[in-house]
């Protein structure tokens, strides 16, 4: 299976859903894939594999690239392209070849949105062309130091050293790519320790990683100190600097507007509060899964590769893990 022969990338993304497995003490099953026993990331790779590249055009100089793991976006300057994330590591000529095709200039700079395999998976490739990788400080620590996940026979999930970023920030930082501001924040654990969102000025284009996915239920990376609640303020914060012309890039999905972005977080909030309330009255993960607290959202939002019960199961995690950390 690709997973053990391509080890490295995939295994910080893994190490979330092993624990997530470890505690729950249940196969994680994707929607659509009753009586299999296929698992997020199975069904997740198999998508980004098999997917057609396409490439959208955001602005002038500004391009999406799609398909081959998680959203790329492409932005050009006079001599350059910096990109923001860089997919699976299985497509990435693929996608160094459709970046050139669209932009005709050599990619220059990279910008990982966190660490995942699926949005820094060409990070080996870049990082040996030289090209200088960005990113959260915790985008590089989460890369470097991955720890033996025996679970599933995994022992060095070390990214190489040119696959690390060589230039990272804490809160914030500022770039210039062409006549475009990019803005880089970090809103503190969401998806992961180490999100970065970049607002892109004047094109009024927000890139935001996998604290949105555009339209199904997203992955809570507790292992990694991504929380619900920490989702939920940075989506607040998302919608407080942006505006109805926004065009919003997802981690996964189609390019979303603000209205897209609300809908998403009032999910959230509800589901958050549901699930709260069944920890509160003592139940257990499973006990919270059978109560099927998404119920009304499942036919919105449970058709992508996180499943109903996965993502009940991914919030509980973090509401307990969050109540620990309180107490
Ligand atoms: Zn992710």
């Amino acid at each position: 299976m690709r997973i053990l022969r391509n080890a490295r990338p995939s295994l910080v993304f893994i190490q979330a859903l092993v624990c997530a497995v470890v505690i729950s003490g249940t196969a994680f099953r994707a929607a659509g894939q009753a009586g299999t026993s296929k698992t997020v990331i199975q069904n997740a790779i198999e998508q980004f594999e098999s997917s057609p590249l396409k490439t959208t055009a955001l602005d002038k100089d500004i391009w999406m690239l799609s398909g081959d793991g998680g959203n790329v976006t492409a932005i050009v300057a006079e001599g350059s392209t910096l990109l923001i994330d860089s997919g699976v590591d299985s497509r990435v000529s693929e996608l160094n070849a459709a970046t050139f095709k669209a932009t005709w200039r050599p990619v220059t700079r990279l910008v990982n949105t966190h660490c995942h395999f699926d949005h820094t998976g060409g990070n080996v490739y870049f990082g040996s062309e030289g090209v200088t990788i960005i990113a959260q400080e915790n985008v590089k620590k989460q890369l470097s130091s991955v720890q033996n996940v025996a679970f599933v026979g995994l022992r060095d999930g070390r990214y190489p050293t040119q696959a690390l970023p060589t230039v990272t920030y804490s809160n914030s930082m500022t770039l210039n790519q062409g006549g475009e501001k990019l803005t880089l924040v970090n809103y503190g654990p969401a998806h992961t320790d180490g999100d970065t969102v970049i607002y892109i000025t004047p094109a009024n284009i927000a890139v935001v990683g996998d604290i949105f996915s555009n339209h199904f239920y997203p992955i809570i990376d507790v292992a990694s100190g991504g929380s619900i609640d920490g989702m939920i303020h940075s989506l607040d914060q998302i919608l407080a600097q942006t505006d109805e012309q926004t065009k919003i890039v997802p981690g996964h999905g189609p390019v979303a507007t603000r209205s897209d972005l609300q809908e998403y977080r009032d999910m959230l909030v509800q589901v958050r509060q549901r699930v709260k309330l069944l920890v509160a009255a003592g139940k257990t993960i499973d006990e919270a899964v059978a109560a099927a607290p998404t119920k009304d959202f499942d036919a919105e939002w449970g058709r992508g590769y996180v499943s109903p019960d996965v993502f009940v199961r991914m919030v509980f995690t973090s509401l307990i893990a969050s109540s620990n950390t309180n107490r």
